[in-house]
């Protein structure tokens, strides 16, 4: 990593200039504010530049290539692994205040908006429009469109609807060198060079900061419905999962919590089989009512054939927003219920979630910690909460992880489905990929960043 310049009096009047004084924050208390993200690790920048248009970013970014100062992007701070953390100091360019909807084109089932719009807000705006962005990370109601690309987002209707990469069809970036690009199209396909888009997004700020994207909209399902399947055991639960995809039924989501979980939001589940259940599904159907209402009612078969002990059909509304706020609460409960926590969101192939799951207790013994999961059985992502009761016992924890993680690929999973690699999981990237996969890597990092300006300490 070369070395960086600190940030001068000279270098700081000439990012005012270029950015405008009133964009530059110096307070030491916001910047320690900014120095964060929802995960552990933090470290102040020198300044914040709180940008409003893709030719400031030009503009400081050719000053960082010149000065040597590093420039980190930041959305609006809830990602898990650090990936907004300026760790080298410099400039953390805040996007929050870039974030209007600049357009919904009905006839052409596009939006263009700016990379600051929280994602919930996109939903809403284009739902009065008759119209639906899927993606649907628990943090939507906190995180922007922007934060999502570039981290590749997924939430709970990744089943039926794919991650955020699958709805954006074009971007405007402007390179490490101050350069703009756009990357992409406007339209539902296109193939003309090579896929600098899909490189982009998920590249989780190391290529570029995204200042515009397109989005593709398909109509709103007219109705969604819902049940909930209690079962004694994971494996019993698993081969509901597996076997509702196999009969062709592909529900919007497929929630799972193991018992552990169920417990600490046990007051927020409106089901009195709470009480005796090893796991539950929440699975959602949406289309056409004749249609999902026939559609649940098959799965909810499925699931008593599987081993399911009960299964609730079409509970009420307030029921339905109860499960949902456990489902999203859960992980709030473990971070706040124990001094050392660590979220891991490993990806199985579906038939060796309940495999993996068995061989957690074990792992819990011989490593000393506490594993709550739960997660999108339907796509196979589990979020692993690891926790312990004590931070000193990080470095054996850290080797259960590394243990748990070996175990996922030799499984044929991933280490990482949503959250990406960051700073945290930096450590653990050899154990998926080869050597030479990440010598070609960095070498496309070196490409489009030469000086390493932009986000430098991530993934690699
Ligand atoms: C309670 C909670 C629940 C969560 N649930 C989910 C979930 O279900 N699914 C999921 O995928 N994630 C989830 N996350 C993680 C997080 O919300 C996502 O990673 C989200 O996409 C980050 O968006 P953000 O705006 O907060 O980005 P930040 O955290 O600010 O940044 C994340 C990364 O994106 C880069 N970045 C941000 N904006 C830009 C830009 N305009 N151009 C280039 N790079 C940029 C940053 O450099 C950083 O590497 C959750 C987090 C919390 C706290």
């Amino acid at each position: 990593m070369p070395g960086y310049t600190p940030i001068t009096t000279d270098t700081l009047h000439k990012i005012e200039e270029a950015v405008g004084s009133g964009h530059v924050i110096l307070e030491e208390e916001k910047l320690i504010e900014y120095g964060k993200d929802s995960g552990e690790i933090s470290c102040k920048p020198e300044l914040v530049v709180e940008t409003t248009s893709s030719e400031q970013i030009e503009r400081l970014l050719r000053l960082a290539n010149i000065h040597r100062f590093p420039v980190t992007p930041r959305g609006l701070g809830t990602g898990l692994a650090g990936g907004s953390i300026p760790m080298y100091g410099g400039v953390l360019l805040s996007m929050a205040r870039m974030n209007r909807i600049i357009s919904i084109e009905e006839d052409n089932m596009i939006a263009t908006v700016e990379p600051g719009v929280l994602n919930l807000d996109i939903k809403e705006a284009v739902r009065k429009k008759g119209l639906f962005y899927p993606p649907d990370p628990a943090s939507l109601d906190t995180s922007s469109i922007g934060g999502n690309a570039a981290t590749n987002a997924g939430g709970p209707s990744c089943v039926k609807y794919g991650t955020t990469r699958d709805y954006i069809l074009g971007i405007e970036a402007v390179l490490p060198s101050g350069k703009k690009i756009k990357a992409g199209v406007n339209t539902r396909k296109g193939v003309v060079g090579y896929d600098l888009l899909r490189l982009i997004v998920g590249s989780e700020g190391t290529l570029g900061v995204i200042t515009k994207l397109t989005l593709k909209l398909i109509p709103h399902p007219p109705a969604v419905t819902t049940m909930v399947a209690f079962f004694p055991e994971l494996t019993s639960a698993m081969k509901a999962v597996t076997t509702v995809l196999m009969r062709g039924h592909i529900p919007c989501a497929i929630e799972f919590m193991d018992r552990k979980c169920i417990t600490l939001v046990k007051d927020l589940l409106p089901f009195e089989e709470m009480d005796t259940a090893g796991t539950f599904l929440l699975i959602e159907t949406d289309g056409n009512p004749d249609i999902i209402e026939r559609d649940i009612e098959m799965m909810g078969h499925i699931c008593l054939e599987c081993g399911a002990m009960n299964v609730i059909m079409a509970p009420d509304s307030v029921k339905r927003a109860r499960m949902w706020e456990a489902r999203r609460e859960v992980s709030l409960r473990i971070e706040n219920s124990f001094p050392l926590y660590i979220p891991e969101d490993v990806v199985l192939p579906l038939g060796k979630i309940a495999d993996f799951v068995a061989c957690l207790p074990e792992c819990e013994r011989a490593y000393g910690m506490k594993i709550f999961s739960f997660g999108h059985a339907g796509d196979g992502n589990i979020h692993l909460n690891i926790t312990a009761e004590d931070r000193k016992s990080r470095e054996r924890v850290e080797a259960g992880i590394k243990y748990l993680l070996k175990r996922v690929i030799k499984m044929g999973g991933t280490i990482s489905g949503e959250h990406g690699i960051g700073i945290t999981k930096r450590c653990y990237l050899p154990l998926e990929l080869s050597a030479e996969s990440i010598r070609m890597q960095k070498e496309i990092k070196g490409i489009f960043d030469p000086s390493f300006i932009l986000n430098p300490g991530k993934i690699f």
